[in-house]
């Protein structure tokens, strides 16, 4: 543990989030007055870094036809959606549910593509009504249902399908969703076939080809290869006649939690653009779907350390935060740094603790093995927690979910209160 604010560490979230005095702020603000004025758990991020992650890829795709279509599931507050929208961005929604939040805050339908699996009739009535701007279509079934519900209601929905281009797992094991094997998408090899399927549909128009290979992507190189079986695929169903206006690369960059080095926004769409100029799809409009590398970093969750409680084999350090506010740890084995909002003294003690939280469950932790000088009463901060973290907060064990803070400058704001306990038996009935 470092001991004095001079030798602080560099934090993930940039410049936003550092120590000053031995304080750790976001932006200008000290994240220990927020805690004490909001209480926590307390979720709060900066706008100077979501326009930061936004900027890099605005540079990216600078001078091109491209739409940058944020992918709300990563974070859906409405407060960080309006920052977004206001920025030109288009949504990436996967439910009905994301739709009306999308609307909420007064995105442009056309901007709004439309992602998943399993698309219920209602949601898809829902978005024709209001005339996103495309589905991302997952399966031949999907395509009938798709365009019979548009048929029904006089209209012709616009489509991509969503090809898996199956990337090398071996080289790249983290990718996720673009493999033979998972839900995602429509192999490649069945895509020309599903693109004739689906221009022969009254109810359909095709727009696009989309792929999305996975999430927390680190390198380059499972990109460029995407690219160049997407690429490979449009020149076939081109070649079919049927015509491809828009090209979605989906999101899945990584962003810093432990010392990770994805590239740059802008750097790794310099080296897709060569690509895609080189092979002369240069004109075509550009939509991509970041979600994780635009609000990830920009987040920290604040706790309060509880109880400690020494043991033969592990030490505890109970905090009041737990799998409920931060399910990544429970969920995926996900490591996020957890810090002090006070730099300890120099030479203070800082034993091994496992970070874990109230929740019945052994699955409730937070961070194994972290070197903390924590007293009970202290307040740490656990770091990169803007993406998947409050959307997909529960309220498991009767818990309210936390409130939501977002700073600009020396400024802060709630922009979700706390939940009362109240609100969590509203819907019931004895
Ligand atoms: C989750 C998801 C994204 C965003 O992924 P990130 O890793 O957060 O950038 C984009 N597109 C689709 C279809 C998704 O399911």
């Amino acid at each position: 543990m470092t001991t004095s604010s001079s030798a602080a560490p560099a934090l993930p979230g940039g410049a936003h989030l550092s120590y000053r005095d031995g304080q750790l702020c976001m932006e200008s603000v000290p994240l220990a007055d927020l805690a004490r004025a909001h209480g926590t758990p307390l979720f709060v991020y900066s706008r100077a870094a979501i326009l930061d992650a936004l900027a890099a890829y605005q540079r990216g795709l600078a001078g091109r036809r491209a739409l940058i279509c944020y992918a709300m599931k990563a974070n859906s507050t409405l407060a960080i959606l309006k920052l977004l929208a206001d920025q030109g961005c288009g949504f990436d929604i996967v439910s009905g549910g994301e739709l009306e939040r999308a609307l909420a805050v007064g995105a442009d339908p056309a901007k709004i593509i439309f992602s998943g699996i399993g698309k219920a009739r209602a949601e898809m009535a829902r978005a024709l009504q209001v005339g996103i701007g495309c589905f991302n279509v997952e399966s031949l079934a999907e395509l009938d249902v798709l365009s019979d519900v548009a048929t029904g209601l006089g209209r012709r929905a616009p489509i991509s399908i969503r090809v898996n281009p199956n990337v090398d797992p071996k080289t790249h094991p983290y990718i996720s969703t673009g493999l033979k094997g998972n839900k995602f998408g429509i192999a490649h090899e069945q895509a020309l076939a599903a693109y004739r399927h689906a221009a022969a549909l009254p109810g359909l128009q095709v727009v696009g080809i989309d792929c999305h290979i996975g999430s927390q992507i680190t390198e380059p190189a499972p990109y460029l290869e995407a690219m160049d079986r997407i690429l490979d695929l449009v020149t076939q169903i081109e070649a079919a006649g049927i015509s491809v206006h828009h090209i979605d690369f989906g999101g899945g960059l990584g962003i810093d939690y432990n010392g990770d080095t994805p590239p740059a926004a802008d750097a790794l769409w310099a080296q897709l653009l060569a690509k895609v100029d080189a092979r002369g799809f240069g004109d075509r409009q550009l939509m991509i779907e970041p979600g994780r590398s635009i609000v990830g970093n920009a987040g920290v969750c604040l706790t309060e350390v509880l109880y400690l409680k020494p043991g033969e084999q592990k030490n505890f350090l109970i905090v009041d935060a737990a799998m409920n506010d931060l399910p990544r740890p429970a969920l995926y084995q996900a490591f996020h740094r957890i810090v002090p909002l006070q730099l300890p003294a120099a030479g203070a003690d800082a034993p091994t603790w496992d970070v874990v939280g109230p929740v019945c469950e052994s699955g409730d932790w937070l961070g194994h093995d972290r070197a903390l000088a924590a007293q009970p009463g202290e307040l740490l901060a656990v770091l990169s927690a803007g993406a998947y973290s409050m959307s997909m907060a529960s309220n498991y064990n009767t818990r309210p979910r936390a409130a939501e803070v977002l700073v600009s400058g020396d400024t802060a704001r709630v922009v979700r209160q706390r939940e009362a306990v109240a609100d969590l038996w509203r819907l019931e009935s004895v």
